[in-house]
């Protein structure tokens, strides 16, 4: 079959590699139909060497597809429409039960290096046409029959980690509806916060970014102020005036590196949370922590990985009842073998490209 290979710095091909097959009785294969490529694969294009990443290893965290063929105990059938979680999880220890997936004692992230494989065996990307999917039971989700249907592809995709993500930001921070929160970055995940902070009833939301067309999306999407500014008492004065004076509730930083803190000190109201969803600390960009600030305004610091599929259901009754629709967030769709021109326009953080979805069979 074919499939998205990283084979060195600034470098990915889709190349032929190997067909998965079911090699446990939990494990499913899945048909992908539609794959994303993530702003964290933008570090593996940039710098995977350094994170362990070999020449030919696959990529891929996100992606839904129909199951191909299915193990005893995979709890899904042929021909089930799914969607995977961006890691596994067994569902069944302490971690799964506390809803922090993230720490699963059977944790793989879907193509990230090797050393992330503590299940055992391959744990492959999803940018390719099939992927092997292990402890399916808990790491797959059905569609449901309403969402199910290529029209409504473009939605589901971003729920498996974007809306996922900037939903879990949103929760550790513990928004309320009538709270006021700022989105600190444009692309996908601050799309997601801006997104999941309107559907959990924020009345003021705020995105920073530098790219008109994101923020353009971004008030489609939810934001009620979008400032394009590198100047943070110039960012502190528009966010204390959108917020009756005080400053955000919440900020979810989707940059996470020490720039960006710095802005969200700017930004949030005395007693509030910053809630840190970005990977720039990944390459060394180590975010400092205002301690004074910190200390003298009780700011509160959250957020972190994704848990897995935990909001999946919420976000799947949300997409249902109308209340979200992520798809504008994907800006462009390819062939799986047009890949590496994805991750171009990604990287080269070309005009109007936001998230690419690639679609293998197409
Ligand atoms: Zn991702
Ligand atoms: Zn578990």
């Amino acid at each position: 079959m074919r499939g998205l290979t990283f084979q060195g710095t600034r470098e990915v091909r889709v190349a032929d590699v190997p067909d998965p097959g079911i090699a446990d009785p939990g494990d499913a294969v899945v048909r992908v139909t539609m794959a994303g490529i993530c702003g964290s694969d933008l570090h593996i294009f940039n710098a995977g060497e350094a994170f362990g990443f070999q020449p030919g290893a696959r990529l891929g965290h996100e992606f839904i597809g129909t199951v191909e063929e299915a193990g005893p105990e995979a709890g899904v059938r042929p021909g089930d429409r799914v969607m995977a979680s961006v890691s596994t999880m067994c569902g069944e220890c302490g971690f799964c039960r506390e809803g922090k997936a993230y720490a699963c004692v059977r944790w793989s992230m879907f193509g990230w290096a090797p050393r992330t494989w503590r299940h055992g065996g391959d744990v492959q990307g999803g940018q390719s046409e099939f992927v092997r999917v292990p402890l399916a039971a808990t790491t797959l989700h059905r569609m449901p029959e309403a969402l199910a249907g290529e029209d409504r592809e473009a939605s589901l995709l971003p729920l498996v980690d974007v809306m996922s993500t900037g939903w879990h930001g949103l929760t550790a921070a513990g928004t309320q509806a009538g709270w006021s929160v700022a989105v600190i970055g444009d692309g996908a995940v601050g799309l997601a916060a801006v997104h999941g902070a309107r559907a959990k009833g924020a009345e003021r939301i705020v995105c920073l970014g530098h790219h008109p067309d994101r923020l353009e999306t971004a008030t489609a999407l939810g934001a009620t102020l979008v400032i394009d500014s590198r100047d943070d008492e110039e960012i502190r004065e528009a966010v204390r005036e959108h917020t009756g004076g005080e400053g955000a509730h919440v900020v979810v930083d989707t940059i996470s590196g020490d720039a960006s803190m710095a802005t969200a000190h700017a930004c949030v109201r005395a007693g509030g949370t910053i809630a840190c969803l970005g990977m720039d600390h990944f390459m060394g960009k180590v975010p400092g922590i205002n301690w004074f600030d910190q200390f003298t305004r009780n700011i509160s610091v959250t957020g972190g990985l994704v848990p897995g599929a935990v909001y999946l259901p919420e976000l799947l009754g949300l997409l249902e009842a109308g209340r979200i629709d992520p798809a504008p967030m994907l800006s462009h769709r390819l062939p799986l073998e047009d890949a590496a021109e994805g991750y171009r326009l990604m990287a080269e953080r070309v005009e109007g490209v936001t998230k690419v979805a690639l679609q293998p069979g197409r």
